[in-house]
């Protein structure tokens, strides 16, 4: 493998992998084996228009050519370790990646559309009290194929090859919500996000994509100016003080940094491109409607466009909050409503298979530890050294 190709994940057999190239990489792989610049473009359309994974059917290039990279290179995907689907249309599938590493993906349909969920790390390094994935002691950072890649399995499943028009796809959004910090990992994210808006492949427009920060500020002005994708932060509190009780992330880059950085994204990528502002409700902790007059106060300061986004705490086993009642949450919607602000109360989807916000994490933690039980029983491991506490039992 050529050292300038960054992005390259050699298989388990050392053929490189094509997925999640840029298309200058992927023209230097081409030029590893003597071909010239323009075979990227056809190769880039079966990869990413057709969505082909075997070379032998790409009818456009010579046998000659098809063999030649069946030897050299692979056009992978995850593999499903798992799929469910949940009573409300959900489903979720938990990915393995080359090195056995699981992360979780999401398709949420709706009636004639519906957004996939993918995940940018494996666990998460910041350790937000009230989510799930939060608590997950494996971390690493996925690579951009394996971002991508996450969607390129949604269409498989549904089908959807070659890239449908606008109008006639079900996979009609990708939201960047599902597990990890995406400004963490900005440059394979930012990598990833560009193949999926290129318009020769799965040409996704950047009104369509959403990445969900919980408030890394130092790689949201490249988001904007890179990208200009759709923004989602997680602020969750009105004060500084809830804040950082529940997000460790405010010591370091506040609420009025915060402001200052979704203003100045907002400046960038257009003032239509709203900001949505994602707030759990956590029974007793910021779900007053004093705390809802209080973020009315702090918006109504800061001249951004926003909609609210409200998620009720979707619970899972050893959590350390409640969901608040219903009608706490509508009278703290209706705060903000009446002060002008779009302010939905979100229903959770696929909470019957962990599958909502804050969720994932506990299928693949749970197979991971019951794998490492087997081996353990086995005889094969040192339990002091592979067995993390476990809140599921707990
Ligand atoms: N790391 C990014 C994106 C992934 S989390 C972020 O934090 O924004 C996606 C959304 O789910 C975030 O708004 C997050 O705060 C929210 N979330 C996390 N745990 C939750 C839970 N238990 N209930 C409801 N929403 C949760
Ligand atoms: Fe990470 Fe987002 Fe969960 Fe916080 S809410 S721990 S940033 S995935």
């Amino acid at each position: 493998m050529s050292n300038d190709i960054q992005s390259a994940v050699p298989s388990a057999d050392d053929r490189v992998d094509l997925v999640g190239l840029s298309r200058a990489e992927l023209t230097a792989c081409l030029a590893g084996i003597g071909e010239k610049p323009f075979r990227t473009k056809q190769l880039w359309h079966w990869i990413y228009h057709q969505g082909e994974t075997d070379f032998a059917r790409m009818t456009s290039l010579s046998k000659g050519l098809r063999a030649t990279l069946a030897e050299r290179f692979v056009i992978s995907r995850p593999r499903i370790a798992d799929e469910q689907n949940s009573a409300d249309g959900t489903r979720k599938w938990l990915l393995e990646m080359a090195d056995g590493n699981q992360v979780e993906a999401v398709h949420i349909p709706e009636d004639d559309r519906g957004a996939v969920c993918i995940s940018s790390q494996v666990g998460c390094t910041m350790t937000c009290r009230f989510c799930h994935t939060g608590t997950q002691t494996l971390v690493r950072n996925l690579t951009a194929g394996e971002i991508v890649g996450q969607f390129m399995v949604a269409r498989d499943s549904y089908g959807e090859w070659p890239t449908p028009t606008d109008e006639t796809r079900h996979l009609s959004n990708i939201v960047l919500m599902g597990m990890g910090e995406p400004l963490l990992n900005y440059e394979a994210v930012a990598q990833a996000v560009k193949i999926a808006m290129d318009p020769e492949g799965i040409a996704m427009s950047k009104r369509r994509i959403t990445l969900s920060t919980s408030g890394y500020i130092p790689n949201m002005r490249r988001c904007a100016e890179e990208l200009g994708i759709k923004l989602a932060v997680s602020l969750h509190a009105p004060t500084d003080e809830v804040r950082s009780a529940i997000m460790p992330v405010n010591r370091k880059f506040p609420i009025a940094d915060l402001m200052a950085a979704m203003k100045e994204y907002q400046e960038i990528a257009g003032q239509r491109q709203y900001v949505t502002i994602e707030y759990i409700l956590l029974k007793g902790v910021n779900d007053a409607p004093a705390d809802a007059r209080e973020l009315v106060r702090l918006f109504d300061a800061a001249g951004i466009g926003v909609k609210f986004n409200l998620i009720p705490f979707n619970s899972w086993p050893g959590a350390p909050f409640e969901t608040p009642s219903v009608k706490a949450a509508q009278d703290f919607a209706e705060v903000l409503t009446r002060a002008g602000y779009a302010a939905p109360i979100r229903i959770p989807r696929g909470r019957d298979i962990l599958a909502a916000c804050g969720q994932l994490r506990s299928a693949s933690e749970r197979q991971r530890l019951s794998r490492l039980k087997a081996r353990l029983a086995a005889g094969i491991e040192d339990p002091d050294h592979v067995l993390p506490a476990d809140p599921q039992e707990s």
